[in-house]
């Protein structure tokens, strides 16, 4: 079996609890920081590891760290990116619920390093329960002094805020979710000016996911040496895979960077139900471009699903089998973008719209000739052109959706209705 990292403890009794976390050696990494190394030595170490963010970008956190300057008269800030609401996505949501002290220690680790004394944790409204057991993390390490003025008795103090978001999917994105922190509708800024200059408060920000920062603890304890030989060149580390969809053991499985979408699917996530042929996997989340099943030796990093116009995303693996109509599922993915769009850009507000309209007339049978075309048009006018990477998410699986699955589309309009025989029962909408 590959060595688990971050779930390797989770079925210690308590292991939400400060008392459970520090039986398993919690917060020896921390005051192994505090005592024996420097700030800059831990930004060195994380940045030597290669720790690239799990949060859908891939951008080394240790890199993005150095982008805050050392010497500002201005606070600086960390944003702990919790709003994981990309549909296939639910791998934050199992280390907030489950090792709450890991990320903590992971923040105070980062807090400490580039020399920020408050960071908020910006977790999604809907993880109710995540929020709870966090804030309860929080105060015991208020209680415990890991927290405060004085961490761990030292001269350094940090603050930590869990702040509830609103459901919007868009304050996932950076910037978005600085304004939404701020008291503000969540819409994205215009970059530059970058978080790392003008963030939250218009101060110098890091914005880093919550796997991202459960990983820094183990490569502070362990060494950045250690983490290099774990996952595949250039995307070392392990990495919790979300997989859904038509799997038989759908769940969270923490395995190497670079583990093959087959082996995850088959191996771990226990295969297709019996009688059932794959036809596709999404393998980052929706906004991810689709794979065929003759794709799906490709790793699962950063870089290997890059190669196959691709992204890894979120990590959160939708897998599809026969049973599923792909011009229904796009027009739900399609719906799902365009109600998300914030409706600053015209060309992502009316342009998913749009998409979701042509799209959803002829998964109903209504589509006209060269409507299929039409919206792989739309897609392609509205893609690359925007504030925020909204608009290419949704205009990724579009055009790969019809690019691959093109027959299907075709038939939907030549028949007028659905060609697949025996398909998965539609569902409600969002
Ligand atoms: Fe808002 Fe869409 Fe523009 Fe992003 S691309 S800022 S979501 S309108």
């Amino acid at each position: 079996m590959p060595e688990l990292i971050l779930t390797k403890d989770l079925d210690v009794p308590d292991y939400h609890r400060l008392a459970g976390y520090r039986s398993r050696g919690g917060y020896g990494a921390l005051k192994k920081a505090l005592d024996e190394m420097t700030p800059a030595t831990v930004g060195a170490e994380v940045k030597k590891a290669s720790l690239r963010g799990r949060g859908g970008a891939g951008f080394p956190a240790g890199t993005k760290w150095g982008f805050i300057p050392a010497q500002t008269e201005k606070p600086k800030y960390l944003c702990v990116n919790a709003d994981e609401g990309e549909p296939g996505t639910f791998k934050d949501k199992v280390i907030m619920e489950r090792a709450p002290h890991m990320l903590i220690e992971g923040i105070i680790l980062s807090c400490w390093a580039v020399g920020i004394h408050h960071a908020y944790i910006y977790i999604r409204g809907e993880f109710v329960k995540a929020r709870k057991i966090l804030q309860a993390a929080v105060d015991e390490c208020y209680a415990e002094g890991i927290l405060g003025p004085k961490v761990m008795g030292k001269e350094f103090c940090l603050d930590v805020t869990v702040h509830a978001g609103a459901g919007a999917y868009i304050c996932g994105e950076e910037t978005g979710l600085i304004e939404s922190l701020e008291g503000k509708p969540g819409k994205p800024r215009i970059k530059p000016p970058f978080p790392a200059l003008v963030g939250l408060f218009g101060c110098s920000t890091v914005v880093n996911n919550v796997e991202t920062l459960a990983f820094v603890p183990h490569i502070i304890e362990r060494g950045a040496d250690w983490f290099l030989k774990i996952g595949s060149e250039r995307n070392p580390g392990t990495r919790l895979f979300g997989v859904s969809g038509c799997v038989v053991k759908p769940g969270v499985f923490e395995l190497p960077m670079g583990t093959t979408l087959r082996e995850i699917i088959y191996t771990h996530a226990g295969g297709l139900p019996e009688g059932r042929t794959l036809k596709g996997v999404i393998p980052g989340g929706v906004s991810a471009p689709i794979l065929t099943p003759d794709e799906i030796d490709t790793k699962a990093d950063f870089d290997s699903l890059a190669a196959k116009k691709s992204m890894a995303g979120s990590g959160g693996l939708i897998v599809i089998d026969d049973s599923v109509c792909m011009v229904r599922l796009l027009a739900r993915i399609a719906r799902f973008f365009a109600h998300e769009s914030c409706g600053q850009c015209t060309p992502c507000r009316e342009g998913t719209d749009w998409a979701f309209k042509v799209v959803s007339r002829i998964e109903r049978g209504e589509g006209q000739p060269g409507d299929v075309d039409k919206l792989a048009s739309i897609a392609t006018s509205f893609a690359g052109i925007t504030i925020c990477v909204l608009a290419d998410a949704a205009a990724g699986p579009i055009l790969s959706f019809v690019q691959k699955y093109r027959e299907e589309f075709d038939l939907h309009v030549t028949e007028k209705r659905c060609p697949l025989e025996n398909k998965a029962p539609s569902r409600p909408g969002p």
